[in-house]
Order: structure tokens, then C-alpha cells, then sequence
């Protein structure tokens, strides 16, 4: 593409630094500059239309166009532009948030706190976990449990959650990691090994894990019930159940990350909910306000936060918290959004637009390039391999996920590519019809990709 002299292009090439793009090539292709949306679709500056089938970063749950939020923003907006939450603060938007989520999440939850990213929310969680350590008389019990290929952020402390590669080249790392095998069957399962067999097999690494380290050294496991980043990884039988009677018998906490699987993903509202988790603490962000406004929460059950209070009344104050925390736009906005996916039951109509996205997925499976197709609700992949047997791909990992993600673009849509996986994450509101154009459009894409 050549790049007009001071075209918003050029402007952008010159002086934006894009997060997870590869700067030197940046300056010589430029932005694709997305000019407006409208429901599943976006369009650039040429007035290109794409469908956005990974409602941007897993996080549009409402589409590009919806008016009643777009309402709910400017009526707050006039209203209460801005206030914070410190030293006893208080307004209708984040009150009436907290009671939501506390409410409608699995687990018992007793206290919602307010960030503003999922990050934000990964290390106010591994804070207050640290912290409630301390008020226990435990100092040394700070190891967090996480698993590969996770994915919980990049903020210093997130980032060490994090288990890809690029997020740990180059830069350093804070936070005591423990590293388990990501459960994904059908890459890490060894020959013959049945499902069960492989989900045995981890459950076993991690009580060996906690054994070797000693149990009174960590202090939490993180885990998205789903892993989303690292290539949408639905656990294998019996994993969550299994992992959770581990972390009760030696005193772990659970941090369920459910930035992508909350509010409708997995096709219950929580991930949590589908996959019978019952966690200490929660992360939610990205659908919880459609991501119109940067927003996300930290939920607790009183066994995390009774020792909390404690320990702040002695301090005299809880020394954490954000200027942005619970902004009063951001919460009518998750208010409004959380009523439009209870009021258009959408919840229901994700998991049967996801069963139907699935079913036309498997469809492809006999398509020389497919190696597996996996998902559950309204989150799938489907891995690209060139090898079915050896489950290979191009000899430099990720090149064919690449080459396939230029393909779809040209082809009208926005998948992602993650590594040699390609994945699917539509606006909860796609309809059948817009699931069949998506379709036509991939499978045209994986011919042109032989
Ligand atoms: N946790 C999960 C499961 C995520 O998928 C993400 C982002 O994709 C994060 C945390 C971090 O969220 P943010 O990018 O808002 O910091």
C-alpha cells in the first residue's frame, strides 16, 4: 500500500506505537484504519466491510452499533461525567453494578472492586491475594499457579501469568510463576492416552507440583475456564473438578479469569457456569460493557475479602485503588449492557449461534488444512495444520496462521490468528445468516491457503 503524505495513515505510521504489532513492518504497510461498525461488521476508510468475527478483541458482545448504550453513556455523561470511589465515595452507576455482579456470579461472591482492564484486574487480584497472605500470618505463601499458553494480561504482574512467548522475550518478570501443562488434548495428550488419562495425568503434575514447592508457599491458581489467547482451549473431562478438589485440599485459591468467557461466551453466563467452577475470586472485563468504555471488576467471596477488611482497619485504610475506578460512564454503560443480555436473552441465542458456528466449522474438518476444530458456545478455532498426522503446520510455527489471517482479510472478515490457530469470536448477537457468509468466506480462504 503506499501511504498519501499526511493521510491519517501516514500520521499513524509516524507517530503511533501499536501494541502487539511488529513496529519495523508497521512503518512500511501502516494502520487499516476502521472508520465505523455497524452490528457484526466494521468498515474501513476505503469502505471495505468486514465481518468482525472476533467482536474485536473478544469483547463487542453487543455488535459495533448498539443506540441504547450509546443513550446510557450520554445520559451519564450529562448527569455524573466522572467521580471516583475513594474515601468513601459513592454513585448510583457503580452500586447498582456491584450489586449485579455479585449477585448474578457463581460462588458466592461478597465484594466487587472496580478497574479498569483486565490487567488492572489480574494484579489487583495477585495484590490483594499477597496482601491477605500477610494479614494471615503467612508472608510466605505468594507462588501464583498458572497454566501455559494462559493468557491474563501484560501489566508487570499479569504478564508473568501470561504463559506465551512473546509476552516473556525481552522483558522481566516479578511475580513467583509456577508452570503447568496447558490442557489441551488433542496438542499435548501422548499416544494412546485417552481424555481422561491426560486430564489424570495433569491433575497429578499439579499435586506434585504443590507437594515439591510446599502448599504453604502458594498462594492461588489462575485459570480462564476457557483459554482464549492461547488458541481457545476447551478443558479436557473432568479437568475443573478434578483441579479444584487439588486447590481445596492444600489451601489455594481460585481466580477465575473470565475476561473473555463472561457475560454469554461459553454459552452460560459465566464460563464458570458451564464448566461447574466455583471460584474464590473472579476477573471480568471486555463483554461486561461490550467494551464501549474501558471497564472491568474483581470479584471476591468473604473468605478472600474478611481477612482484607481486617487487615486494612488495622491499617487504617485498603492502600489500593484506581482514579478510574468504577467511573460512573463505564458502569451505566455495563448496567445497560448486562440488561440487554438478560432482556434479549442472549445468552441462549449465543449457544445456539455457537452451536451452529460449530457445526459449520466441522463441516471443513476434512479440508486438507484442518487439524481440529474446538470450541464451546460462541468461541471456537480451528488449528490450520499441513500435516494431519505429525499435527504440523509450515516449518516456522505461525507463518501459516499468518498467511491465512492476510487471506481473510482480504476475503471480508476478521478472525485471529493465534499461532497456527485460527480463531472465532463473534458479537453475541450474529445471526445465522451472517454465520453462513462467515463460512462461504473461511472456507474460500483455507483453499486459497494450499
Ligand atoms: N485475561 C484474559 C482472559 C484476557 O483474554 C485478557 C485480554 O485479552 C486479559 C486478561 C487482559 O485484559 P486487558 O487487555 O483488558 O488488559
Amino acid at each position: 500500500m503506499t501511504i498519501r503524505p499526511n493521510s491519517i495513515e501516514a500520521r499513524d505510521t509516524a507517530f503511533h506505537l501499536h501494541g502487539y504489532t511488529n513496529p519495523a513492518t508497521h512503518l512500511e504497510i501502516g494502520p487499516l484504519v476502521i472508520e465505523r461498525g455497524d452490528g457484526v461488521h466494521v468498515f474501513d476508510n476505503q469502505g471495505n466491510k468486514y465481518i468482525e468475527a472476533m467482536a474485536g478483541l473478544w469483547s463487542a458482545a453487543l455488535g459495533f452499533s448498539e443506540s441504547r448504550l450509546v443513550d446510557a453513556a450520554t445520559k451519564q455523561m450529562q448527569q455524573l461525567p466522572y467521580y471516583h470511589s475513594f474515601a468513601h465515595r459513592g454513585h448510583t452507576p457503580a452500586a447498582e453494578l456491584a450489586d449485579t455482579l455479585v449477585n448474578m456470579a457463581p460462588g458466592n461472591m461478597s465484594k466487587a472492586f472496580f478497574t479498569n482492564s483486565g490487567s488492572e484486574a489480574i494484579d489487583t487480584a495477585i495484590k490483594l491475594i499477597w496482601y491477605r497472605s500477610n494479614a494471615l500470618g503467612k508472608p510466605e505463601k505468594k507462588k501464583i499457579l498458572v497454566r501455559n499458553r494462559a493468557y491474563h494480561g501484560v501489566t508487570v504482574a499479569a504478564a508473568a501469568l501470561t504463559g506465551l512467548p512473546a509476552n516473556h522475550a525481552s522483558f522481566d518478570q516479578i511475580v513467583p510463576t509456577l508452570r503447568l501443562t496447558c490442557p489441551h488434548y488433542w496438542r499435548e495428550g501422548l499416544d494412546g492416552e485417552t481424555e481422561e488419562q491426560f486430564t489424570n495425568r495433569l491433575v497429578e503434575e499439579l499435586e506434585n507440583m504443590i507437594l515439591a514447592e510446599g502448599p504453604e508457599t502458594i498462594a492461588a491458581f489462575f485459570g480462564e475456564p476457557v483459554l482464549g489467547a492461547g488458541g481457545v482451549v476447551t478443558p479436557p473431562k473432568g479437568y475443573w473438578a478434578a483441579v479444584q478438589k487439588i486447590l481445596k485440599k492444600y489451601d489455594i485459591l481460585l481466580v477465575a479469569d473470565e475476561v473473555i468467557c463472561g457475560f454469554g461466551r461459553t454459552g452460560q453466563m459465566f464460563g464458570c457456569n458451564t464448566y461447574d467452577i466455583t471460584p474464590d475470586m473472579m476477573t471480568l472485563s471486555k463483554q461486561l460493557s461490550s467494551s464501549y468504555m474501558p471497564s472491568s471488576a474483581l470479584l471476591m467471596n468473604e473468605h478472600v475479602f474478611e481477612p482484607l477488611m481486617n487487615e486494612a482497619n488495622k491499617i487504617g485504610t485498603l492502600g489500593h485503588g484506581y482514579t478510574g475506578s468504577g467511573h460512573p460512564v463505564a458502569c451505566a454503560v455495563a448496567n445497560e449492557t448486562i440488561r440487554i443480555i438478560r432482556e434479549d436473552n442472549l445468552v441462549e441465542h449465543a449457544a445456539n449461534m455457537g452451536e451452529y458456528l460449530r457445526a459449520g466449522l466441522n463441516n471443513l474438518s476434512d479440508h486438507p488444512l484442518v487439524g481440529e476444530v474446538r470450541g464451546v458456545g460462541l468461541i471456537a478455532a480451528v488449528e490450520l495444520v499441513t500435516n494431519k498426522e505429525s499435527k504440523t503446520a509450515l516449518e516456522k510455527v505461525g507463518q501459516l496462521g499468518l498467511q491465512t489471517n492476510a487471506l481473510a482479510i482480504e476475503n471480508g472478515f476478521f478472525s485471529r490468528p493465534m499461532m497456527d490457530a485460527m480463531a472465532f469470536c463473534p458479537p453475541l448477537i450474529i445471526q445465522k445468516t451472517e454465520i453462513d457468509d462467515l463460512l462461504g468466506r473461511f472456507e474460500k480462504t483455507l483453499d486459497q491457503s494450499l
